[in-house]
């Protein structure tokens, strides 16, 4: 349905990430120019890369850790999306049942361990990103939606989730949306946060601690040098090259081009969007409640994700995933219209009390999908580099706990972490182009005509289910 109001809220929408365009960014620090050693290099400065560095000088104050960033910290993924920190590491309780069954109570402890964990050092550094242990309340729109969602309280009850399933009353006194037919409330789960300002905070942190940190600088190339590596950056003054000599490395490139060929098989960048609206005037917010501040989610194939910020604004997101034939990653391709029209549209139809308001900031990112939603990880140059990548849509807690990961592959040493099934297992590969392409684009096709049947999966997604292969954000 198109609205009549969508053109006009979205006609002086600043083209770019909301949480990046604020007066706190900090100024970039300088690029590397010539040679320098270090005993840890970080390549990204990601939260991935960011918690690396600072849980490896937490650890150990000695050690010299470098990071080096492409653009500046937090300008990608971690500085544009929709700040839920879950405790999950599986990409949602369901995924991990179906993939770990074996393990899932421990990764269930460990989830909980490192939200924990996020919340602690956010308190320690003092960092200022609006942490808030609101929960995720997630919605249903269609009747058919009704049964899953319990189906998943069920569930999150038996692994000790703090739930409770709301009819259409009650998850309309929460929020108001007259599409909203039940929910579900995981009241402990998920924790909202500010994503860029947790990104910024976290290099502060990793400064204070003596890591040394060159942004727009990009790793080119990565070789062996004796019992080191090598790596080769462009970037410096003038675009001067600049060389670190390393005993370790980790990548924490996300959906970037990998500096290791392999991870290419299991890898695919997918553009995700969202809108950011005006602060809310007193009589707009009374109008939707929302007292809670939960966040929020639609529980379709193709769902929307949205949040309150600490001003009072909404954050709206999701819905289409967009891949690009060849993993095809380009500046111009986080602003899309088509998608920023539809999603203001189901916007207006979530809050139609809410006409007249206008958005502020369009943006997409990339998320790192792989077949099995979740972080997988591994190392390579006999255990000198360890990486860890395929976060999906849910990288925000995970991303810490991928930092341990790989602090204790370098360790070398097995460890509680390195003996997990998630940590040793692989994804299954995509599929070279053009099947990758072609497979992508027919299960995207599939999952929107679920959503538009009832849920009913057609022989493909059937086949897929059954190979425990998928598409996700
Ligand atoms: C629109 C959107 C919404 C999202 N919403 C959520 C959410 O609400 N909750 C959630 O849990 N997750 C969400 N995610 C996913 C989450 O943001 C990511 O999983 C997480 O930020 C990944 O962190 P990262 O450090 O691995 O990657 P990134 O933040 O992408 O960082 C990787 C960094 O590596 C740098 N780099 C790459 N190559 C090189 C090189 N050769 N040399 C030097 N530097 C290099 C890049 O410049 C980049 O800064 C969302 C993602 C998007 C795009």
């Amino acid at each position: 349905m198109k609205l009549p109001h969508t053109g006009r809220a979205l006609a002086d929408a600043a083209p770019v990430p909301y949480w990046l365009d604020r007066p706190e960014r900090p100024d970039p620090l300088p690029p590397l120019a010539g040679p320098h050693d270090a005993d840890l290099l970080v390549v990204g400065g990601g939260y991935s890369g960011l918690w690396t560095a600072l849980l490896a000088k937490e650890a150990d104050p000695d050690r010299d850790v470098l990071l080096v960033e492409a653009g500046t910290c937090g300008w990608a993924a971690s500085g544009r999306n929709g700040g839920f920190c879950a405790a999950s590491l599986t990409h949602g309780l369901a995924n991990g049942v179906d993939r770990f069954p074996g393990e899932i109570d421990e990764l269930e402890r460990l989830g909980r361990e490192n939200l924990a964990a996020i919340a602690a050092t956010v308190a320690r550094h003092d960092i200022d990103c609006d942490f808030e242990r609101t929960g995720e309340l997630a919605v249903a729109v269609e009747p058919y939606q009704l049964a899953g969602l319990a189906e998943d309280a069920e569930l999150a009850r038996r692994y000790g989730h703090d739930v409770r399933l709301l009819d259409r009353d009650e998850v309309r006194a929460e929020v108001d949306s007259p599409t909203y037919l039940g929910g579900m409330w995981d009241r402990d789960r998920v924790a909202l946060l500010d994503p860029a300002k947790l990104a910024w905070g976290l290099r502060r942190a990793a400064l204070d601690l003596g890591v040394r940190l060159h942004e727009h600088t990009r790793v080119t190339g990565l070789r062996r040098d004796g019992g080191a590596l090598r790596a080769t950056t462009a970037g410096g003054p003038d675009g001067a090259p600049g060389v670190v000599r390393a005993r370790q490395v980790v990548l924490a490139t996300n959906a970037f081009p990998p500096l290791l060929r392999r991870l290419r098989a299991w890898l695919v960048p997918v553009y995700d969007y969202a809108l950011m609206t005006e602060p809310l005037t007193p009589v707009q917010r009374k109008a939707i409640g929302w007292a809670n501040r939960q966040g929020l989610a639609d529980v379709g194939n193709q769902f929307h994700y949205y949040r309150i910020t600490a001003d009072g604004r909404i954050l709206f997101g999701g819905y289409d995933a967009v891949y690009h034939y060849g993993n095809r990653m380009a500046p111009e391709l986080a602003q899309r219209p088509a998608t920023f029209t539809a999603l203001a549209e189901h916007f207006f139809t979530t809050f139609p009390q809410l006409a007249g308001l206008r958005f502020s900031h369009r943006w997409g990112g990339v998320i790192d999908t792989c077949t099995r939603f979740c972080a997988f990880f591994g190392t390579a140059y006999e255990g000198r580099l360890a990486y860890a990548a395929g976060f999906t849509g849910l990288g925000v807690g995970a991303t810490r706990f991928g930092a341990r990961v790989m602090l204790d592959l370098l360790g070398g040493k097995e460890t509680p972490l390195t003996r997990l099934d998630l940590v040793r297992s692989k994804p299954l590969p995509f599929p070279p182009e053009p099947f990758r392409a072609a497979g992508i684009n027919l299960t995207r096709w599939s999952l929107a005509r679920a959503d538009a049947r009832q849920g009913r999966r057609n022989g493909w997604l059937r086949t897929l289910d059954r190979l425990g292969l998928g598409f996700d954000s």
